[in-house]
């Protein structure tokens, strides 16, 4: 079952992955190539490299709706609002909408000992439904305690350290979130490497399984 949702995520690099269902799902588009359309962009927060107004031109189609918070909406609607046809929806944690046939939870994600994603700011994490298969994007977060009661088959999860968790980290919040699949991103790009991913998988081997996407 998760053999099937994993072959149609696809990692783009940092914190951009694409999901191929219908609609095609984008998350946080960041220095990528123009591909297919979006169905759907989600958008966790509002710094450069996970709200970029130039990497959503690339995909928007002409009713591609954005999910996001207020941050990114407000940047989003200022900058290119206008081409927006599908429309732009703000969700703050906790809250919910479901876009076409896609049931999308805003979860929190945020920093516990760093100040680069106050709690405050009210940035996002997103599960969204695809068929029954709830899928987790954390966004730039650390281990946080409101983990312990997220529920999904696949979670993707920050490893690089610095502004996000650890790989160490992350397989903690791995083993609190207990998903069927888990995959490393946020590493590659701005910080974190190949090896912040192995160690991820390694820390995790026989308790959950982890797939190590290849950059596309
Ligand atoms: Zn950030």
């Amino acid at each position: 079952m998760l053999e099937k949702i994993s072959q149609k995520i696809h990692w783009l690099g940092h914190d951009c992955i694409r999901i191929d269902c219908d609609p095609v799902i984008y998350f946080d588009p960041y220095e990528i190539e123009p591909g297919s359309r979006a169905g759907i962009i989600l958008i966790t927060h509002d710094h450069y490299d996970h709200c970029s107004i130039e990497d959503i031109k690339k995909v928007l189609g002409p009713d591609t709706v954005i999910v996001t918070e207020k941050d990114s909406g407000k940047k989003i609607k200022k900058e290119i609002g206008d081409m927006v046809e599908g429309g732009i929806n703000i969700l703050a944690p906790g809250e919910s909408i479901t876009v076409k046939g896609i049931s999308i939870d805003a979860v929190p994600s945020y920093n516990m000992d760093k100040k680069f994603h106050p709690k405050s700011k009210n940035w996002l994490g997103f599960i969204v439904n695809i068929d029954g298969i709830r899928v987790y994007h954390a966004g730039d977060t650390d281990k946080i305690p409101e983990m312990d009661d997220f529920k999904c088959d696949v979670a993707m999860l920050p490893v690089s350290g610095t502004y996000v968790m650890t790989a160490s980290e992350a397989a903690d919040a791995a083993l609190a979130i207990k998903p069927g699949l888990a995959i490393p991103m946020h590493y590659g790009t701005l910080v974190g490497d190949e090896g912040d991913a192995m160690a991820f998988s390694k820390a995790l081997e026989g308790k959950v399984d982890v797939k190590i996407l290849s950059k596309e």
